[in-house]
């Protein structure tokens, strides 16, 4: 019982935390491209870009985390994959995104700064908010023990040293080295195209439905050795949807009783799903 509140409440709380992050991207990409606009920067520009494909990759882990904190009898197989297929798609308008950024920049006319202040405002606003945001989430992503915040956390610190190329860039172009404004800006794309491979791979991974990684299997042998109640283990196996896996075991376990056996295996269930949080189903077969 208290497992599954703690489970309970650990999901409350990532819930909540991801959201914030969509908050974050929202805001970074409204203030970097209309300051973009306004102050005449490109590099501003496509960083507000960069900001819009990560308000994407964040939308699509919320999805992912409400989706699982629902039952999952509620929910045919199909639904998880509706968020990798909108993941994909989002990938595509990122790439193209990406790829009409450089081509404006680097074959088109390079435009002045025609408000400086404007540029360093953002500048400014956008490494005070990724730098706070990203060391508050690390401690979070520490507390409860969560690779996808940790992840997170590791990518709006990338987003606070892309502002300082940014801002490298804003000063290029306004002391007359529009060549400096033209590199800040392939450095940035490079990180739009970056977040877009990232959501890719993922998205193809799943939506071929591939098995489970080896990893979540060493990991449900080292769980399920601990057990004294398994005498042997025939067969790990499952599959990935959405964020989240699905387990099936197939286990001899030290019991004639089938009422004890359920027991058990009710047990095992919680107890991989306690310990690894993107599990969202253990089927257990027994005899
Ligand atoms: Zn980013």
């Amino acid at each position: 019982m208290h497992d599954t509140s703690t489970r309970t409440l650990n999901f409350a709380e990532k819930k909540k935390i991801s959201l914030y992050s969509i908050g974050v991207n929202l805001v970074l990409s409204i203030i970097k491209i209309s300051g973009g606009l306004f102050s005449g920067s490109a590099a501003l520009t496509a960083d507000g870009v960069h900001s819009l494909s990560d308000l994407a990759a964040s939308a699509s882990v919320y999805i992912g985390i409400i989706i699982s904190n629902k039952k999952s009898e509620l929910f045919p197989h199909g639904l998880y994959k509706v968020e990798n297929l909108v993941a994909l798609i989002s990938a595509f308008a990122i790439f193209f995104a990406g790829y009409e950024i450089a081509k404006d920049v680097l074959f088109g006319e390079s435009t002045p700064i025609s408000s400086l202040a404007t540029a360093l405002i953002v500048i400014g606003l956008t490494v005070l908010i990724t730098y706070l945001y990203s060391r508050w989430e690390k401690q979070k992503a520490i507390a409860l023990n969560s690779p996808s915040l940790m992840a997170d956390a590791e990518h709006i610190k990338t987003d606070f040293y892309t502002a300082l190329v940014v801002l490298v860039g804003v000063l290029g172009q306004y002391f007359g080295y529009p060549l400096i404004e033209k590199i800040a800006v392939v450095i940035v794309v490079y990180f739009i195209f970056h977040s877009g491979f990232e959501i890719l791979k993922e998205s193809i991974k799943v939506l071929l439905d591939a098995s489970l990684d080896h990893e979540s299997i060493v990991k449900i042998q080292d769980i399920l050795k601990e057990e004294e109640t398994v005498e042997k283990i025939n067969a790990i196996t499952g599959r990935n949807a959405g964020s989240f896996k699905f387990v099936q075991l197939d286990l001899n376990l030290v019991t004639d009783s089938l009422s004890e056996a359920h027991h058990i295996a009710h047990n095992i269930e919680e107890k991989i799903k306690q310990e690894m949080p993107f599990v969202e189903k253990v089927v257990v077969h027994y005899q």
